[in-house]
Parts: structure tokens; C-alpha cells; sequence
């Protein structure tokens, strides 16, 4: 069977653009609302969690980290909404079309706070960092695929050079527990 795990993967991935600064993040309306972002991103990477937003019929969404206050709304913020304002990340989407134009995170203490999540294809611009590993693999399922697919899918991520994780990468993980150490003063 041939897996199609998101169309930025699927037709192959460009490398990263040499001093590359970032682009304007567009959601799906005729006026959209625009968030213009002033940095290369970090740790993109593609995740098969429930809460990413993720373009209509793909399996994973692509979702990358930028430093906070590299990103600003300069049009249209009116037309923005929290999906889920309960939930840590604050997912700010244009209401009109569910676009997920960047997420937030308010909790000081949180290990990614500073840190906005954002969607490069959303954006025009060439140079983004591509995605580097898929996370959160087995929660696909959650979203309704079918559990016998997993070994073909993991075997498609590998061989589109993403290392399959079902939680963060390791990286990210091993950031979380150094933060979470210094919090307790082990570290
Ligand atoms: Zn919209
Ligand atoms: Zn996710």
C-alpha cells in the first residue's frame, strides 16, 4: 500500500534556505488573516496527535517551533479564536475556515514556554526548516486509522528519513525532564 503522510512530505523536502527569516503564515480565506513570523523555525516536525491542526485529508499535521515574539498578527486578528482554551497550547484559528494561524503557550513554569507553534505551509516562502522526525505516531489512530496500517506507516516515515516517535523526539523529550529537573532542584 502506498502511505501519504502529508502533502509537505510527501512530494519530497527541501533543505532549509541558508539565512532564511522567516515569512507570512496565510489561513484559507480570500481575506485571510496574516501572521507574519520573523525567524527560521526550530524542531519542525510532523505529528499524528488529535490537537494539531492538519490539512484536509492528510494522516499528520507539520507543526515547527519559533521564538514568541517572532510572531505577529498584522491582519485580521479579529477573525481569531482559542480552539481549546483550556488545553496548555493556546491554538489561535481563524474562526471563518479552522486554520490554526499559531499556537501559545501563557504558563511561565511550561518547558516551551517563549516558544510559538506555527505551521510553514501556511506560508508562501521557501527556506523553512523541514520537518526533521514525526511525533506522536500511534495517535493517528485516535483519529481513525486503522491500527494494521501502523507498521506500513512507520516503515514510510523512516524511509522519508523522519524517525518515528510516539511521543516527542528524544531531544525534546530529554529537554522536558531537564526541565522539569531544575523545577525540582535535582539538576
Ligand atoms: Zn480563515
Ligand atoms: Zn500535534
Amino acid at each position: 500500500m502506498s502511505v501519504t503522510i502529508h502533502p509537505d512530505v510527501d512530494a519530497g523536502m527541501t533543505p532549509a534556505a541558508a539565512d532564511f527569516d522567516g515569512g507570512t503564515l496565510k489561513c484559507a480565506c480570500s481575506d485571510p488573516v496574516k501572521v507574519e513570523v520573523s525567524s527560521q523555525c526550530a524542531h519542525n516536525h510532523i505529528c499524528g496527535c488529535t490537537q494539531c491542526w492538519k490539512p484536509e485529508g492528510a494522516l499528520f499535521s507539520e507543526v515547527a517551533v519559533v521564538p514568541a515574539d517572532s510572531v505577529a498578527v498584522t491582519h485580521n486578528a479579529d477573525d481569531l479564536e482559542v480552539v481549546a482554551p483550556s488545553a496548555v497550547i493556546k491554538r489561535h484559528a481563524c474562526r471563518d475556515c479552522g486554520v490554526h494561524m499559531y499556537g501559545h503557550i501563557e504558563d511561565q513554569n511550561h518547558p516551551f514556554y517563549g516558544l510559538d507553534f506555527i505551521h510553514v505551509e501556511r506560508s508562501e516562502q521557501n527556506g523553512w526548516q523541514p520537518p526533521q522526525f514525526a511525533a506522536f505516531v500511534s495517535s493517528i489512530i485516535e483519529a481513525g486509522a486503522d491500527p494494521d496500517d501502523m507498521e506500513a506507516v512507520r516503515t514510510r516515515l523512516r524511509n522519508l528519513d523522519l524517525p518515528p516517535y510516539d511521543a516527542l523526539s528524544p531531544e525534546l523529550m530529554d529537554m522536558i525532564s531537564a526541565h522539569k529537573a531544575k523545577q525540582a532542584g535535582v539538576l
